[in-house]
C-alpha cells in the first residue's frame, strides 16, 4: 500500500485519522505530532502518514 501524506498546520498538536474512507477505513484514532516544523506521525492502521507544515 502507497503511504499518502497528509500536510497538517503548523499549530497541530494531535492529528486524528479513520483512513478517510467511511468504508474502507478504519476507526477514528488521534495520534501526537512532535513540535519540531517537519515533524511526522503514521497512522497504524492505514499507513498514511501526518506532516507538520512550517
Ligand atoms: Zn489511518
Amino acid at each position: 500500500m502507497e503511504s499518502e501524506v497528509i500536510p497538517v498546520p503548523p499549530d497541530t498538536e494531535y492529528v486524528s485519522c479513520d483512513g478517510g474512507d467511511p468504508v474502507l477505513g478504519h476507526p477514528v484514532v488521534w495520534y501526537p505530532l512532535p513540535t519540531a516544523p517537519g515533524a511526522k506521525a503514521a497512522c497504524w492502521y492505514c499507513s498514511r502518514v501526518f506532516v507538520r507544515g512550517t
